[in-house]
């Protein structure tokens, strides 16, 4: 059954970003974190492992395509047994316009997941590919390749989330970007909140980036950004808050970091069921 979206209670909150050992960086399986999300309380578990794509073939971070039904298993598996946490089943998808169909038919239609999340870990421009990951420096052209993929991932609606918007936020922290926040900065997140809004679309907050910079001693924050989500706060786009879970250890961790931004900014948090 597809995921919907619905209003996150007050004091409730549920991980919907995470990732097991199949996507080749991250550690645990499934049951291992139903049962870690039924001792702190969780009601529901998202898990949602990095997508194998089409044609890909053994992609180093992505799970490949033998161990999908077996990850679809565990799933279901894992949801069967913990009768406390409703464990849902979805993929963390890296966007790229011609995989659409593909995710849509393939992981929902045929087989029944529960929800995609939309993401861009990679900036695509002809063949060269860039790691949003790497730490080379975002300039504008960088930008402007990221937003204009941003901006079709929200507008494909596929997607029940959005992954990490402000990702681009983490290059220009750790290259030391001489001009910072600067204008393109700025009208970059202009350019994916507008688009969000218009499309109705779920952002999603991932404090993944704060447990990333204060185990890798960056001197602030990478993401969430704070420039990124103060200025979302001037729009009504509801807000999904996720770890981005990597080992049982992150399930929870620093979503104290998430809560007191969603509460400084008043943002309307939802969740999914
Ligand atoms: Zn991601
Ligand atoms: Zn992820």
């Amino acid at each position: 059954m597809k995921a919907k979206i619905i209003a996150a209670e007050e004091g409730v909150w549920n991980n919907y970003h995470t990732h097991t050992f199949r996507c080749h960086h991250a550690t645990g399986d499934v049951d291992e974190f139903a049962q870690r999300a039924a001792q702190l309380g969780m009601t529901k578990l998202g898990m949602s492992d990095h997508a194998h794509v089409q044609g890909e073939g053994d992609h180093p971070q992505h799970m490949h395509e033998r161990d999908i039904p077996g990850y679809l298993q565990a799933c279901r598996a894992a949801d069967r047994k913990y009768a406390d946490v409703r464990v849902l089943c979805g993929v963390e998808c890296d966007y790229d316009p011609s995989d659409e169909a593909f995710f849509r038919d393939y992981y929902l239609e045929e087989l029944g997941m529960d929800y995609l999340i939309g993401s861009v870990h990679e900036l695509r421009n002809g063949t060269d590919r860039m790691d949003c990951f790497s730490d080379a420096h975002f300039g504008a052209q960088q930008l402007r390749i990221y937003t204009d993929l941003y901006v079709k991932l929200i507008e494909s609606r596929i997607f029940t989330f959005c992954a990490h918007p402000d990702l681009f936020g983490r290059a220009i922290t750790i290259a030391e970007d001489p001009n910072g926040w600067d204008a393109n900065a700025q009208s970059a997140a202009r350019e994916i909140l507008d688009a969000a809004q218009a499309n109705g679309t779920v952002l999603e907050m991932n404090v993944s980036g704060v447990w990333k910079t204060r185990t890798r001693g960056y001197p602030e924050v990478i993401y969430p950004k704070q420039e990124f989500w103060e200025m979302a706060s001037d729009y009504d786009i509801p807000v999904i808050l996720n770890t981005d879970a990597h080992s049982l250890e992150r399930l929870n961790a620093f979503t104290d970091y998430g809560f007191d931004m969603i509460r400084r900014y008043k943002f309307r948090r939802v969740e999914l069921e």
